[in-house]
Formats: C-alpha cells, structure tokens, sequence
C-alpha cells in the first residue's frame, strides 16, 4: 500500500496492518512498514519522522549499532525500532543511562507503543518485585542498565520460578551505547549478601601512614600504580614484625592489603576521587564527575581508604554473584544500539560484540565551526587562557558549556570566572532529572555552564533555554560554544562534547584546550622528547606540535582497547562458567531432577519423605543452596587468586594462562562438590535443622575499580592494572 492509501486508514485497521507486515517474525515490506509506522508517530505523538529517522530505524531493526548526533530524535527513533520488534513478536529492553531517561522515555513513546496493542513499560530503581514482574511481562521495556543487570543477578538466586521477576528478552536497544558497550562495558554488577565480621586493617594503615614517597615507594609516570621500594617493604616488615612480606605465607595476604592501603593512601586523594561526607566515603565518578552513590571499591580498598581516614571499616558482606556488564549484554540474542559516537568504538563493538556501525546523516546540515586546538606549554598558562576566552565569549552574550575532567576542576574554574563577576552553573546535581533540568537550559542568552562531559547525557541543548525563546539571538551570537579544558582519552569522548553544540543545523562552536602537562599528552607521548617554542603567554603555535598531540591520544587509545582486550579475558571464563551454572539452576528450578538425583543417591531418605507433600521443593531449596554457595566460593576464590595473579605478573609469568588453568580446574569439581554436599545435608535434614540459610539481606552495587584514570575509561585501566 502506498502512504496515501495507508493514511486514509482508521487506527485500527493500520495496527493491523502492522501486524500483517511482520507476521512470522520478519518483516516482509519494509518501507511500507516504516511508513506505517510513521503515521502511527504522528498520530500519536504529533512527530513525523524524517527520511532519516526512518533509515536509522531500519539498521537498528538489521541489528546495527547506528551513529546519529544529538537532537537528531534517537528517542523516537529507538520506540519505531522496538516496536517493530515487539510486532514480529520480539520481546525488547531499551537500555538507558539512567532511571530518568527510561521512566521520561517509556511515558514520552508510550501512546505509539500502545498504538499497535503492545505493552510498555519502565523498571526503575523504587520498583518493587511485583511491580517489576509485571513490568519485564511487557513487550517494550526501558530500563537503566544496572537495574536489568541487578535483576539477572537476584534472579538466579530464586529457589521457586515464580519468584523470578524477568521474562527472557529477544533484543536489548542500547542507547548511548558507545558508554554502556564500550565505557562501562567492564564495571561489574555486583549482588552481596550479609555475613559478619573481617579483619582489621588498622595497623597496616598506620604503618603505611608514615611512607615516604620516593623513599619508601614510587610512583610511576601515568600515576596509576604504586609500588614500594626495598626501602618501603623493609620499614614495614619491621613495623609488622615479619621476615619478609615475599614470603609465601604473606604474599596473598599481608602484601596485599599493604599494597591496597598504599594504593588509598599515594593514589587516591580526596576530593578528586572521593568525598567523605556524614562519616563514609563516597565515591566520586569519573566519567560523569559526581557522586556516584551505588559504586563501591572492591571491598579491600574501600576498607582501605575507609582506614586511611579513620573512618568504621564497612563490614564486608558476602559477594553472591557478580556480572560485567558487557556479560550482561552477551545474554541477550540480539543487541542493537544508537549513540552519537560510535565510529570511534568501531573496532570494539566489532571485536566485543560482533556489531556493526551505520553512520545516519543528519536530518540538517552540521553548521558547527570545530576550532583547532589551542595548545600552551603549561597547565597554568592553559588555565589562564581558558578563562580568558570565556569571560570573552561571555561579554558577547554567547552560551558557553565547559567540559571538564574532573569535580575539582569544574570548581576551580568556577571560582576564577566568578572572580571576574561572571555567573557559573557547575554541574554537580545528586539527581538525574535536576541535572538533565541544567543541562537543557544550557543555551539559553549569557549562560556558562561548567560540567564534566558526561553530565546529562541524553539531553539535548536548545538554543535560547529549553523553551527556545531566544533562539534567534542566540543563533546571531554563533550558537553555543562548548569548550574542552583538555583533550580526554579518546576523541570519541571529545566528540561527545562536541556534539552538545550544533543540533539540528543551529550554528554553534567547539574548542579544546591542551597543556603539554595534560595526562593523555604525558601518557600518550611518554619516553618521547619533543621541543616547542611557546610564546611568551604559553602559546603554541606548531602543526608539528599539534599532530603530536592527537599521536598521543591514538596512543592513549591503543593502550585502552589492550587493556580491555586483555581484561575481558579474565572475565570471560568465569562468565562462560556461569551459563552451564545457570542451566544447571534452570533443570533443577524447573523440573523435579532436585529429588530424582538425591534420592538416587540417599533412598533410605527418601523414602522417609515419600509421603512428604512438598518433597520436590524441599530437594530442590537443598540443591541450590549447595549450587549457589559453592559458586560463592569460587568467585571469592578466583577473585583471591586475581590478586596473587598481579603479583606473579611481576615476576613476569604468564598471569592469564595461569589464570585460566587454575579457573578451569576449581570449576571442573564445583557441581560434583555441590551434589555431594547436598547429599549430605539431605541425609541429615534439612537446611534448617543443619543451620544452612540464605543471606536475610542482600544488597546490590557496581564497582569501580579504578578511580585515577580520567574520562569514562577509567574502570576498564583500572581492572588492567591489576593483571600488568
Ligand atoms: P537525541 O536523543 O537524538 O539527542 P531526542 O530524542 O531527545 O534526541 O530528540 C530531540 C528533539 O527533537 C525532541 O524534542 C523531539 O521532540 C524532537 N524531534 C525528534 N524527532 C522529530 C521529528 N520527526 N519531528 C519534529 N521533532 C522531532
């Protein structure tokens, strides 16, 4: 049918229609579908998407991760794409950044979902278990990443399938996918459980308290690991009154919380990688540069650095179950996503993910001016400079958004600008919404806004304020210009902040600013010797320089996608092993084979309970008790031996075979021990009577591994330092 005949139809008869059209799982005329579609996003939400929207929504519906810039409309383009899914009878997670986005997204599309009679729905962090099931029951379901992860998790500790609360999704969405595939992809999910007690810390934070740098231990160049000298291992063994902390009897102990309590104590400093507010150490994101209230460290280095600043050391729970979020995506059959930045991350999405890139083109032509780097000798003289241009811009009425690294720089910047009596919005909400709120307003007449560059992503800037009153004059000025204090990491990061200007064919500008004492400049370009000659104000002017510094950054990137490379290959195994755990937990959830294989092994038993009415789900609570605690213990084993691994590391073994082997042969008993250990307590029992319980609490936290390196990688260089 053509879009005239298709218009004429009556709502009804064009759902229909749709429905005809992907019948069978496939979809058999596409631009006739698109076109359906297209009345639908009008009708109900007054939108007609433009040709361009339509072709994303056809590479995201082949499975393609596609790349469209911000205010091109990924929203409506991500609802068209889930519910053709859904139509050809798919069930669908939209994955979004945070609670906010999925909760304004699901409302904001949920008249075209329904359109067509499917169901949608958003799970958010304040939903409870019913709420939850009903909502996963869905056909188009937007969640936050950690939120769907933290339910596989809990969700493989049920002891009856109906206290499961996800159904299996077909395909995951994933907006800003470049963060979740590729940033994050590496952040563990994490699902404790309490159990009392650990160890104090407390003397070995003392001693380490008095280290000298230099003396006692260095630092190395990129200032991201720490190691103590002859000097520093033997002032404390004499403080610990040990022979030697090489010996083994220590090695997987003492020197690693010596090692964790120099880490807290050289490495992270407070302010820039945390806070400590009302008595506990909050962490402060990298990447987004604000408190990150559901990340811990590992338990180790938080107790660490909850020593160093003579906090109460967080009682240490149990980990039950733990999975990265790039595992996560790998349960799903089909993944597809969207993101302004994705040709960047080709190389990992296809290496990672086997996913392919589509570049949409722009609905409007770009008509941002990208400004060479401005380039100073040092970070004073480049800091001089910044302000200087944006109390120039600012004295023009321009908007101006600052991209920052870090909490402690956007606050230092603030101050100097307020110096000169110009008004500063710095970013550093403790909610999504009020941040999304700021970050829209961004473009309104005379505004500076000073943020870290993730700060609201999946908010779009409009000239004028969020209303676009003055869009007129805000276009006159030039649009917004968005400023970056140094070049981050990966230019796809500089291009996230680039994109935050120019939507939609507004004019608009972007800068960075670069130091040669930058860290991607002295990472990237160590062991290098390059000359320049500045100006008296810091200056540089050279092409020569210039490339040099983008080498660096390629540098910089090269190094991320090893240590990425090189890190997924621990989590890897174990997350191989955690699927046959799980078919193993499906068979005993779903079928009697809890009580045939235990009675096999126990008859005299068995046949006490024969008359027992509900013998299948005593067996069964059995059985997985023993499954999930044993595979409790293997991560808390693998874990341990991760640690020891990064200290044969130095002895230049070979840490990731090793790694595997001992991985591998833990593995190969665990289900056997799990079996013989329920035997036992069948024969004996029950859980109760043998004083066997599942945690009374469990609680759910993303780590970050690594707080020092700037700029969204950072958890992904945190975790590889460990195996260097
Ligand atoms: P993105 O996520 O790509 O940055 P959004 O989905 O937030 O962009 O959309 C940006 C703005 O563009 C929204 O206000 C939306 O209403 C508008 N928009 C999207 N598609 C269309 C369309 N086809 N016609 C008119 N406005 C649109």
């Amino acid at each position: 049918m053509h879009q005239a005949e298709l218009n004429r139809l009556d709502d009804a008869t064009l759902a229909q229609r749709a429905r005809e059209l992907a019948a069978g799982g496939s979809i058999s005329d596409p631009a006739e579908f698109l076109a359906v579609l297209g009345i639908a996003a009008e009708r109900t939400l007054g939108l007609t998407p433009f040709a361009v929207q339509s072709q994303a929504v056809l590479r995201l519906v082949e499975g393609d991760v596609i790349q469209m810039a911000t205010g091109e409309g990924k929203t409506l383009v991500g609802a068209m794409a889930a519910t053709g899914f859904a139509l050809s009878g798919k069930r669908v997670h939209v994955i979004t950044v945070n609670d906010y986005l999925a909760e304004r997204d699901a409302e904001w599309m949920r008249p075209l979902v329904e359109f067509f009679g499917l169901r949608v729905a958003a799970v958010t962090e304040k939903l409870g278990p019913e709420e939850r099931r009903e909502a996963y029951a869905g056909d188009v379901i937007y969640g936050p990443v950690n939120e769907i992860g933290f339910d596989v998790l809990r969700d493989q500790q049920v002891t009856r399938r109906e206290d499961a609360v996800q159904l299996p999704a077909d395909v995951a969405l994933v907006d800003e996918a470049d963060s979740v595939l590729v940033d994050e992809a590496l952040v563990p999910l994490v699902l404790a459980g309490n159990r009392p007690g650990r160890e104090s810390t407390g003397q070995i934070t003392d001693v380490v308290r008095h280290l000298r740098e230099r003396e006692h231990y260095t630092i190395d160049d990129d200032r991201r690991n720490v190691f103590l000298t002859d000097e520093g291992a033997a002032r404390v063994e004499g403080a610990l009154g040990i022979d030697s902390l090489y010996d083994d009897e220590h090695i997987g102990t003492t020197l690693v919380k010596v090692n964790l309590a120099l880490h807290a104590k050289a490495l992270l400093i407070r302010d820039i990688h945390y806070l400590v507010t009302d008595g506990k150490v909050a962490l402060i994101d990298a990447s987004r540069g604000r408190v990150a209230d559901l990340q811990r460290w590992p338990d180790g280095l938080q107790a660490a650095v909850e020593a160093k600043e003579g906090l109460d050391v967080t009682e240490g729970g149990r980990i039950l179950d733990t999975i990265t979020l790039q595992a996560l995506m790998r349960r799903y059959p089909m993944v597809c996503g969207m993101t302004g930045t994705a040709v960047e991350a080709t190389d990992q999405l296809r290496q990672f993910y086997d996913l392919h890139v589509s570049v949409i083109d722009r609905n409007k032509e770009l008509r941002r001016f990208d400004e060479a780097d401005r380039i100073y000798a040092t970070a004073a003289e480049k800091n001089r400079a910044i302000v200087q241009e944006i109390a120039h811009l600012n004295s023009t009425g321009q908007p101006v958004l600052v991209g920052t690294q870090d909490v402690a720089e956007s606050e230092a910047l603030a101050e100097a600008l307020e110096e000169l009596g110009i008004e500063v919005n710095v970013l550093n909400a403790k909610n999504d919404a009020e941040e999304a709120r700021i970050i829209a307003e961004a473009g309104d007449l005379g505004r500076v806004t000073v943020s870290t560059q993730m700060a609201g992503r999946g908010t779009d800037i409009r000239l004028g304020g969020a209303d676009q009153s003055d869009h007129e004059a805000v276009a006159a000025l030039g649009g917004l210009a968005v400023i970056g204090t140094s070049r981050h990491r990966t230019a796809r990061l500089d291009n996230q902040l680039r994109g935050r200007a120019g939507r939609q064919g507004d004019p608009g500008l972007s800068l960075f600013f670069v130091s040669l004492e930058d860290d991607v400049v002295t990472s990237g370009g160590a062991g290098e010797n390059v000359t320049a000659r500045p100006e008296p104000d810091g200056s540089i002017h050279s092409d020569r320089i210039r490339d040099w510094v983008g080498h660096c950054q390629r540098v910089t990137e090269g190094q991320l996608l090893e240590i990425h490379a090189q890190t997924w290959k621990y989590n890897q195994l174990l997350a191989d092993q955690r699927v046959i755990i799980d078919e193993r937990r499906a068979k005993l959830l779903d079928t009697p084979q809890a009580w045939e294989e235990l009675a096999e092994r126990a008859p005299e038993r068995a046949a006490e309970l024969a008359d027992h009415p509900d013998r299948e789900q005593l067996a069964r609570d059995i059985m997985l008790f023993h499954l999930d605690d044993e595979w409790a213990e293997h991560l808390a084993v693998m874990d341990d031996v991760r640690e020891s691994i990064h200290l044969r590391a130095i002895a230049r073994e070979t840490p990731i075979d090793e790694y595997h082997r001992i991985a591998v042969r833990e593995f190969k008993d665990l289900a056997q021990r799990a079996v013989d250990k329920a035997v036992e307590t069948f024969r004996e029992g029950t859980l109760e009577e043998k004083g066997l319980a599942r945690p009374s609490a469990t609680w759910t936290y993303m780590v970050s591994d690594n707080p020092l390196a700037g700029s969204g990688n950072s958890v992904v260089s945190g975790i590889g330092n460990l195996f260097r």
